[in-house]
């Protein structure tokens, strides 16, 4: 009877790493809302990165397609440049990051990373170079530990600690009585937005990627916590490619340049002073944004 457990046990056990597997690549692909569609070229060589540039050439893209989202988008990001990427609503901005992530092949035109044409690369290769910071992270039903571990297999305790320190969030898991052991997600503890991004930039940390995807918040965190947050941001993109899709203008002011998209084309860059002086989308966004802003303070005065 043992020696028919043994492999019963195993396969238990496959069953139960597979199943786990496909209930993380679940919630990886719902975490930023899309499906896999693409494929590795036959013989597919790995992304090998140098200087960790980023170039969209010309690229349409759709998700359906009679609509057609991108109208042929051209910029450009030098190794180590911090760009923020702003626009209206349903402009094209979580588009960009789906389309460097290569969720989604583009109708024409290529996207390159140091040179390289990201569809000509192995997946694999591609995204184990590409950190993301989403603007709603998903944990997965496991221990806080497994949670930032996650951006490395394998990683050594030590180094788990020390990204979570970097992400300002250890002094938080210590306190904790079962601290890096503690059950989080939909049946464990319920981490506050904060703290639930905190932990997707441990992971990120741990991860130790070139380039860098941020996906700011809208809303979620208070202003207090949100300028926390940005502070660890910042430190996290020193040395590396950063490209931030910012939904709200007061945090990119101090980008290295600043992308206006609109319907899907690019409609001015520059850096923020630039921007104000050319008096156009950006400048009215900005306006806008500052009226409302004071609108609110009025409102908590009064
Ligand atoms: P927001 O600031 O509101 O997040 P955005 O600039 O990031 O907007 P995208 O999410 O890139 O905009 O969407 C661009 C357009 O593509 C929108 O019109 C949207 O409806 C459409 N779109 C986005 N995702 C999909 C999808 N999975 N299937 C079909 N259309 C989509």
């Amino acid at each position: 009877l043992m020696q028919l457990f043994r492999p019963l046990d195993m396969l238990g056990w496959v069953y139960r790493t597979i199943r786990q597997g496909l209930i993380d690549m679940a919630q990886m692909f719902r975490l930023i809302d899309t499906q896999i569609e693409v494929q590795d070229a036959p013989g597919a060589p790995a992304l090998v990165i140098q200087r960790p540039t980023v170039a969209f050439d010309n690229v349409v893209f759709g998700y359906e397609r009679d609509r057609e989202i991108l109208h042929g988008l051209s910029f450009e990001v030098p190794a180590g440049a911090h760009v923020a990427i702003v626009g209206p609503s349903g402009a094209g901005k979580s588009t960009i990051g789906r389309l460097l992530f290569r969720f989604y092949d583009p109708w024409s035109g290529r996207i390159l990373i140091d040179g390289q044409d990201i569809a000509e690369v192995t997946q694999e290769s591609l995204r184990a170079q590409l950190g993301i910071v989403p603007q709603d992270s998903v944990l997965f039903n496991d221990t806080i530990g497994y949670n930032i571990a996650y951006g490395r297999s394998g990683a050594s305790q030590e180094l788990v600690a020390a990204a979570a320190r970097d992400a300002a969030i250890l002094p938080f898991i210590e306190m904790l009585p079962q601290g890096f052991d503690t059950e989080v997600g939909e049946r464990g503890l319920k981490l506050s937005g904060g703290e639930k991004q905190r932990v997707a930039i441990a992971r990120t940390l741990l991860k130790n990627p070139p380039i860098l995807l941020l996906d700011e918040a809208t809303s979620a965190l208070d202003t207090r916590t949100e300028q926390d947050i940005l502070t660890t941001l910042h430190r996290v993109s020193e040395h590396r490619t950063s490209l931030a899709i910012a939904h709200r203008l007061s945090t990119i002011a101090d980008a290295d340049r600043i992308f206006v998209l609109d319907h899907g084309r690019l409609a001015e860059s520059g850096s923020h002073s630039d921007l104000l002086r050319l008096d156009g989308l950006y400048a009215e966004m900005w306006n806008r944004q500052l009226a409302e802003r004071e609108e609110v303070l009025d409102e908590a005065a009064e």
